[in-house]
This record gives C-alpha cells, sequence and structure tokens, in this order.
C-alpha cells in the first residue's frame, strides 16, 4: 500500500514545484453548499506562469518520449494505486469546492482511478501496423510519436474524470502536458498531479496552472511550444479556443455541450424509464453535458409517464451535498445559478408552464430545485440552448419518423437514449440519431472508461477521448518503409 499522501497544495505545479502565482496573486473559492464558508486560496495565475509550465513541459519532453512506454505507464499504476486509496478523501474535496452529491463524487474519484488503470494498459498493446509494399512486397509499418507538449482545459463539472482522461492518454503515450483545472473546481485536481508526483513522475512532465481562463487561456492556446490543445467546456470558449489553434496550425480537441433526448415509446418499461429520466436530468444537479434536456413521450403513455416522473420528484432527495443521501445539490457558483434561475424565467415567459420545481431551494444554497417543464415550443429557448442546471422539458409525440426529426433539430450531438422494447424502433433509433453516445433503455448520461466518448455536430470537434479513440489525438501516426 502507498504511504498516506499530503492533502494537495492549493499551487501551481511548475517542474516538479508546488508554487504560487508569479504575482502572489489569489482567489478565494467557497462552497457552494454554503457560500459564507471558503475551500481556500489558490493561485490567480498569469502568462509568466504559463510561460514557466510550458517550458518546464518543453524541457522534459525528449527524455519522457525517450522512455518505453511500459516504463511510462508504470507511474500511471502507481498512481492509480494511490488514488484509489484516497478515493473518499478526493471525494469529500470534490463535494465541498463545486457541490456534487457525495455519491456521485465517489463514483467519480474512482473512475479516476479506473481511467489511470485503462490507459497503464496502453504500454503493453500495439503501436502500430505492418503491410507488404505494393511493388517489393518489403515490409511497410506504421508507428505512433508522441505530438509534444499538450495543454489540457477542464471544465469544473467532472474535475476528477475530465483532468484523468486527458492527462492519462497523454503520458502514456509520451506527451509532456501542461494542465489547465477549473477555478471553480482546482482542488480536485490537484489530487491527481500530487498522486503522480508521488508516482514519482519526472519533474516537468506534468505541470498544473491554476487561474482564470481569460488570462491563462489564451497564453496557453497561443503559446508556440505548446503542439496540441484539448479543450473541455462551453461552445463559446472551445470555439474560440478552436480559432485561435487552427490558426497557428495546432492540433485541437473540443468536447462541448449537449442538448439531450430522452425518448420514451409506447412499448416502453416505464418505471425504469421514469428512472433514468430523473437520474439523466438531475443527478448532479443536471451540470453534465450529457444531461437529459427534452424528453419526447409517447401521446399513449404520455399522462401516465408525466405523473410517474412528478411522484419521482417529489420523492427526489434534494439539499445538502455531503449527505449521502442527496441526490440533487447545488449549482457550482452565483453566476451559473442565476444564469439557471433566468433560463426558468425566460422558459416561462416563452409559454412554457413549470410542473415541478422553477424557484431556489435554500436560501443560503445555490440550489435550484428539480424543474420540469412542458408546453414548451421546439423552437423556444429550452429547447435550443442548454441551461446548465436541473431544468429539462417534457413533450408528446405520436411517430417514430416524427420524434427522431424533433430531437435531432438542434445544433447538438452529444447523447441521446429511448426506453423501448422494440428492436425495430431500437435500430431506427441507433441508424437516425444524430448524437456521439446512444443510449438504448438507459439514461442520457454515463460513460464506460474504456469506450470512445465524444458528440458529433456542435457537441465537438477533432477525435474522441477515451478508451484506445485517444491514440489518435495525442499521437502522431508515421509510415516506414524498409527496404534492403
Ligand atoms: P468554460 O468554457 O467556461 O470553461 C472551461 C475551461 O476553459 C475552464 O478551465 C476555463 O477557465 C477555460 N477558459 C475560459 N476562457 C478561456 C479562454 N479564453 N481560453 C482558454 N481557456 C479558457 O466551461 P465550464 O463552465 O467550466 O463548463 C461547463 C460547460 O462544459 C458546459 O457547456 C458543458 O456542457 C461543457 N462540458 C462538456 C463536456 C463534454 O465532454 N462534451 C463535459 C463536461 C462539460
Amino acid at each position: 500500500m502507498p504511504e498516506t499522501i499530503a492533502a494537495p497544495a492549493p499551487a501551481n505545479l511548475i517542474a516538479g514545484e508546488w508554487s504560487p502565482s508569479a504575482t502572489n496573486r489569489t482567489y478565494e473559492r467557497v462552497n457552494p453548499w454554503r457560500p459564507t464558508e471558503t475551500v481556500g486560496q489558490f493561485p490567480s495565475s498569469s502568462a509568466e506562469d504559463v510561460a514557466a509550465a510550458v517550458h518546464a513541459a518543453e524541457q522534459a519532453r525528449r527524455e519522457w518520449a525517450g522512455l518505453p512506454a511500459a516504463k511510462r505507464c508504470a507511474f500511471l499504476t502507481d498512481a492509480a494505486t494511490r488514488i484509489e486509496a484516497r478515493v473518499e478523501e478526493i471525494a469529500q474535496d470534490m463535494t465541498r469546492e463545486m457541490g456534487k452529491p457525495v455519491r456521485e463524487s465517489r463514483m467519480e474519484a474512482a473512475r479516476a482511478a479506473a481511467i489511470f488503470r485503462f490507459f497503464s494498459g496502453e504500454g503493453w498493446r500495439p503501436v502500430g501496423e505492418v503491410f507488404e509494399q505494393s511493388l517489393t512486397g518489403a515490409t511497410v509499418h506504421t508507428r505512433r510519436r508522441p505530438v509534444g507538449v499538450v495543454a489540457l482545459i477542464t471544465p469544473w463539472n467532472f474535475p476528477a474524470a475530465i483532468p484523468a482522461w486527458k492527462t492519462a492518454p497523454a503520458l502514456a503515450y509520451g506527451n509532456t502536458v501542461v494542465l489547465k483545472l477549473a477555478q471553480d473546481a482546482p482542488l480536485t485536481g490537484l489530487h491527481l498531479a500530487r498522486a503522480l508526483q508521488e508516482a514519482g513522475l519526472p519533474d516537468g512532465v506534468m505541470n498544473v496552472v491554476i487561474g482564470r481562463g481569460s488570462e491563462v487561456g489564451d497564453p496557453l492556446v497561443t503559446d508556440e511550444q505548446v503542439r496540441a490543445i484539448s479543450f473541455t467546456g462551453s461552445v463559446q470558449v472551445g470555439q474560440g479556443v478552436r480559432e485561435h489553434a487552427m490558426r497557428l496550425g495546432k492540433r485541437v480537441q473540443l468536447e462541448l455541450g449537449g442538448h439531450n433526448p430522452l425518448i420514451v415509446a409506447a412499448d416502453a418499461n416505464l418505471d425504469a424509464a421514469v428512472q433514468a429520466a430523473y437520474a439523466g436530468a438531475f443527478w448532479s444537479a443536471g451540470q453534465k453535458c450529457t444531461a437529459t434536456r427534452r424528453m419526447f413521450v409517447h401521446e399513449s403513455v404520455y399522462d401516465d409517464f408525466r405523473s410517474r416522473l412528478l411522484t419521482r420528484i417529489e420523492a427526489g432527495h434534494i439539499g445538502d451535498p455531503s449527505d449521502p443521501h442527496t441526490e440533487v445539490g447545488p449549482i457550482v457558483n452565483q453566476r451559473q445559478f442565476e444564469d439557471v434561475l433566468a433560463g426558468i424565467e425566460r422558459g416561462r415567459r416563452e409559454g412554457g408552464t413549470v410542473l415541478a420545481g422553477g424557484e431556489r431551494a435554500d436560501p443560503e444554497a445555490y440550489l435550484v430545485a428539480p424543474t420540469l417543464f412542458e408546453g414548451v415550443g421546439d423552437g423556444d429557448f429550452l429547447s435550443c440552448e442548454e441551461v446548465f442546471g436541473p431544468v429539462t422539458s417534457l413533450y408528446r409525440y405520436r411517430t417514430l419518423d416524427e420524434v427522431i426529426e424533433r430531437a435531432n433539430a438542434v445544433r447538438f450531438g452529444l447523447s441521446a437514449s429511448i426506453f423501448t422494447r422494440g428492436l425495430a424502433t431500437a435500430e431506427r433509433f441507433v441508424n437516425e440519431l444524430e448524437a456521439g453516445i446512444l443510449h438504448v433503455n438507459s439514461q442520457t448520461a454515463g460513460a464506460d472508461v474504456h469506450v470512445p466518448f465524444g458528440g458529433t455536430k456542435g457537441s465537438g470537434y477533432g477525435p474522441h477521448e477515451q478508451g484506445r479513440a485517444a491514440i489518435e489525438f495525442y499521437t502522431e501516426e508515421i509510415a516506414v518503409y524498409r527496404d534492403v
């Protein structure tokens, strides 16, 4: 067993040193459940810190890339064991800093370790293909080379899983890393960095910078030593990152928002569909890119589904995220909280009816009650734009043709789900739904660590993440012609 690891310092990690920002500026992060409670003071970094982190990554690059993959991956195995040993501590910090209910935080912390374990296996997997040259029959083979220094820009809503699923493949395939943690949830990501550092990762191979996106993001994206940028976050910021990166000829990968539909067919198992609807729309307070934003229910079961879902909402546990029974906790910060309430108001103004929730649910916390709308038009705000909170709408449909068309009528294409017992219905959904992650008889959220993850249409750009798909982004494939 590894020794107990000290809590991470609330600092940047640059060239193996935990350091304050170059300007010594800090910011305070508060607990969204009790905003008077401070979680910590974190560095408010600037371009100077980014330059130091990129320099450290550049310095470490050749030696790291030169190690056998299995040796690189041994650091991931060691770090995974360390993360597993402190899942509870990581989960508690995650809950305190961004309000995810602890039952989900625990699963996410454990998942970060599983991601490290999956990628530690990459050291033993094939990295190329062998061909015969067409004229001579001599050998051609492909090889994978690391890209170089990669920038990983992460959001607050999966503060363990997303930094893990970017960092682990980046390191396994021989890149060095500058990880930009989200301002609203830096503590969780620092646990991962600490675990890698204690596993003995060479200095400079992984660097972490904390701070505002506007101050840290731009210098990171535009630094000429950064060869590739993997970004997860909002559409607006992601598109800006892509523009910069493409102008500078850099590799870029985006995972953005979603507007994910759940279809409940006439022959669905309604109990299962209601559970999936509740979990998909409201767990993590709807702050998942794969959360269910639209629920299309066949007219023959609409009233039944609606009343069962309202009963489920009534029975749901909302409140203190550190209580293991809580299913719906607070929104991450005041600004997002106000945005969610404004989205609800707009839904009402445009003629939607609130069947449940629709308001603040605690005088102190940024808590919004699970909110269910009905009567929202297909072209209305709530049907088209992502409100990043526990807000979802019910729609009635008649035919499969109609519902597939309506489900696809958004600019996003991240995840989608159908509940049906009919094979032919499921088959049409799988063939025609425009989304990167499809679920038959399970909720729109949720993804396995060894399976490719990513959206289509406006939800993503570039190769998928996770599983073996990650090799596409984090390596360059070259062909070697060998003649004698
Ligand atoms: P955000 O876009 O505000 O921030 C994401 C990251 O980008 C943060 O680290 C932020 O500091 C940084 N950033 C901000 N400005 C930047 C700039 N100019 N240059 C470079 N980086 C900059 O998103 P958020 O509010 O943290 O996360 C919520 C969003 O993320 C939602 O839209 C959600 O759907 C999306 N999301 C998508 C996925 C997915 O896999 N598709 C997963 C989780 C979250």
